[in-house]
């Protein structure tokens, strides 16, 4: 029987076991139309569901074998290797190798098609031209205004033409029914940055650090071994220009750089700087696009148009075949973890690709995640690249620490000390820029009751509400929102009060402190329109304001030569956290906060304000010292055992309640305790389940499991057992489980 062919394919049902196949006979008239990585339908247990094909053989492996119904494309969707990613994504993240699989080629199964455009051009001969002016001079008016604009403009569409004419349409359709006119059917690619002129900006001759860095780096790209480099250079050390530099050599080399940036920066200046390098081999790829715009990008990538990749965490699984370069700009970002199945970070799947391939990673940031620095000090894998002078000599900003305690003893109950109010009026008094920043929204605005000291809480979240002007509260996760009572409603009696601070009454403060200031603020509430993130900073570079106030969105990427003050209000929020990285976070927030100042001539200073000024993490921050505050963290972490210490993973368990989640996650934990049992020698830390710090969220109760080991071979086979025995299925109706490796996120 060796004319048969079977093919194995990944059905879209649930299975306990990631990647499972099952093989179908492929129908003799669809043999040669069927390939590797096409999409079928087939039958699987009475149903007609989707397949994917990962495998062809001329060998039956089960008896009783079923056909597959129907080809669902013309052509397959993938390659081998993006079906290897999908399965190592699957067994790295314990998730389906489909989930994984449909992640990977996303803009392909959403894709709308690419738009056809009907061009339309003259369809007479030149000779004929003067005749039939004449002619339609005298008997059409209206149908000569045509000819005359499309000759004058080729290329005009149907409407474009009737308007430029002053006509209808119908005569644009008539005189193409006459052969006066010829059309023609046309891809137009959208493009998701028409605005963003390729005009060649001009190139900066590379300082001494930067070259050092580039010849580095590119000759691991040249000689094609697999290297990983950490960039460790301080804000304003010109890290970008450097990529820019490498990017050019893996072109060079005939191969792909993907660059990935958190969706933050990924503002049009920097898709601006890309296309002025690299015109239009450069594809860009992040969430805010179209489904269409998206596809046309993934398409030019896929045909080889684009060597040049510029996106989102999503970036780093572009189709690219030979991807000699990937960075990771501000790689210790939270923003490159998925927070929804499949759960993977950008940084370690460009890891993977990278190795596959035998291509250069960069990893770059001024404040590197804890896992990423240590493993480049010495003896560790990567290597690691120190840029610690800003370029053209200019200096770190002077950061000083404000103790609000000592301002609340003498009498100062505003948001603000009064050395930053000072500061701020002497800045604005020189012409120069400042910007606010304001930890943390949503736990700023506290409802307090001074009489019992309630806080006002979602009743469906479980989070503090915040105080909206109007006279509402609002729920920042789930939206819920409620006229704010005069009483409160516990005690009856107490004064509801406005407690901590919002950038609504940041801005209000400010205006009063400062009379005639002009302020910009820059916060959710602001900035919900598509580009009104970048309309704001456009036009306080523009000096249309002279402070701007924001939360963390204004933390990165922002560089605004004007800015010479920046304050930084409530510090220390991050660090109340109840998670691990409390203390790592708010190093990172601070240290990049303070990297927004004295970019440009002028020297730039830092004020924090902190209830804490003595913790580690605001000390090492203020003295621009990342390797203090590494080597205590790193401290602190070893003794506690947790990573990079150990590896990581959270069990969740949601449902609407909560005695069920309490009971299905205890379930679960006892059979993690048997599995890791299983497994003697290497210890392996479970704890809870407890209800997880964000104990409601959406009308959903929460309960997590934390699990940890200094091995993670144990941590996790324990956990892919737990999968294999149904622990991710749902436990009871409207019970999900979710299971995270190297989580970020424990809230
Ligand atoms: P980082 O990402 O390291 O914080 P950037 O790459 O944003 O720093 O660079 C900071 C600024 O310095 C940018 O405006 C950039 O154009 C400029 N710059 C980079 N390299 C040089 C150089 N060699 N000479 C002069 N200016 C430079
Ligand atoms: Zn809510």
């Amino acid at each position: 029987m060796t004319d048969q062919l079977f093919a194995d394919v990944l059905v879209e049902v649930p299975v306990h076991e990631t990647g499972r196949t099952f093989q179908y006979l492929v129908p003799r008239e669809m043999q040669p139309l069927l390939h590797f990585g096409h999409r079928v339908q087939v039958p699987f247990g009475g149903r007609k569901v989707t397949g994917y094909v990962v495998g062809l053989s001329r060998l039956k492996s089960v008896d009783k074998i079923k056909e597959i119904s129907k080809l669902l494309d013309e052509k397959p969707l993938f390659r081998e290797d993006q079906y290897a990613l999908a399965r190592w994504m699957a067994e790295y993240y314990l998730c389906d190798t489909i989930k994984a699989l449909q992640t990977i080629i996303s803009p392909v199964l959403k894709k709308t098609s690419a738009r056809l455009v009907t061009r339309y051009y003259c369809g007479v001969d030149s000779e004929r031209l003067p005749g039939l002016r004449d002619e339609l001079g005298r008997r059409a008016p209206k149908s000569l205004a045509v000819l005359e604009k499309v000759l004058h403009n080729p290329g005009m569409t149907r409407g474009e033409l009737a308007a430029a004419a002053g006509v209808s349409t119908s005569v644009v359709d008539r005189l193409y029914a006459k052969k006066l006119l010829r059309a023609e059917n046309m891809v137009s690619f959208r493009d998701p940055y028409p605005q963003a002129e390729m005009g060649l900006m001009e190139k900066v001759k590379l300082n001494d650090l930067q070259q050092k860095a580039v010849v580095e780096i590119n000759n691991s790209i040249t000689s094609r071994r697999h290297r990983v480099f950490l960039l460790h250079g301080i804000t304003g050390s010109g890290k970008t220009e450097v990529y820019l530099h490498c990017i050019e050599q893996a072109v060079r080399e005939g191969r792909q750089a993907i660059t990935l940036v958190p969706e933050i920066s990924l503002t049009p200046q920097m898709v601006k700087l890309f296309r002025s390098r690299f015109g239009r081999e450069v594809a860009v790829l992040h969430s805010r696009m179209s489904d269409g715009e998206r596809f046309d990008e993934w398409d030019r990538i896929e045909r080889g148009e684009a060597p040049v990749v510029l996106g989102a965490r999503s970036a780093v699984l572009a189709p690219v075949r030979d991807p000699g370069l990937i960075i990771v700009d501000e790689e210790h970002e939270w923003s490159y973890k998925q927070e929804e199945t499949p759960r993977y970070h950008a940084r370690a799947v460009a890891l993977y690709r990278a190795q596959k391939s035998a291509g250069v990673v960069v990893l770059g940031s001024a404040t590197p995640a804890l896992e990423t620095y240590c493993r480049a000090t010495p003896g560790g894998v990567y290597q690691l690249i120190s840029m610690d002078k800003r370029v053209e000599g200019r200096d770190l900003p002077q950061v000083n620490l404000v103790d609000m305690r000592e301002e609340t003893r003498s009498g100062n109950g505003g948001i603000f000390s009064r050395v930053l109010i000072a500061e701020l009026k002497k800045r604005i008094a020189g012409g120069e820029q400042a910007i606010i920043f304001l930890n943390r929204r949503g736990l700023n605005t506290l409802v307090v009751c001074r009489a019992c000291g309630l806080v006002l809480k979602c009743p469906r979240c479980d989070i503090s509400l915040t105080y909206h002007t109007g006279g509402r509260l609002r729920c920042h996760y789930c939206n819920y929102s409620v006229r704010a009572p005069r009483l409160c409603p516990d005690c009856g009696e107490g004064q509801l009060s406005f407690f901590g601070t919002g950038t609504q009454r940041v801005e209000k403060e400010l205006r009063a402190a400062i009379p005639g200031a002009r302020v910009l603020r820059m916060d959710a509430d602001t900035t919900t329109r598509k580009g009104s993130h970048q309309q704001i900073l456009e036009e306080f570079e523009n000096g249309a304001a002279d402070i701007l106030v924001g939360t963390q969105m204004i933390a990165k990427g922002l560089d605004i030569s004007g800015v010479t003050l920046v304050g930084v209000v409530n510090a220390d929020i991050t660090l109340h956290m109840p998670d691990f990285r409390a203390g790592e976070r708010t190093f990172q927030l601070l240290a990049q906060v303070a990297g927004r100042t004295g970019r440009g001539d002028k020297p730039g200073d830092v004020l924090i304000q902190t209830y804490t000024p003595e913790h580690y993490a605001v000390q090492a921050a203020a003295r621009h010292d990342y390797l203090n505050f590494f080597q205590k963290e790193m401290s602190l972490r070893k003794t506690a055992g947790y990573p990079p210490f150990a590896k990581m993973a959270r069990v969740l368990v949601t449902g609407p309640e909560e005695s069920a989640v309490k009971t299905a996650a205890e379930k679960l934990r006892v059979m993690l305790d048997e599995f890791a049992e299983a497994r003697d020698g290497g210890r392996i830390y479970l704890v809870g389940p407890a209800p997880a710090p964000l104990a409601r969220l959406r009308n959903a109760h929460r309960w997590h499991i934390i699990t940890w080991s200094r091995d993670y071979g144990k941590l996790h086979r324990m956990l892919k057992k737990f999968r294999q025995s149904g622990g991710c299925s749902p436990p009871g109706k409207g019970l999900y489980v979710s299971l995270d490796i190297d989580p970020l996120n424990l809230m």
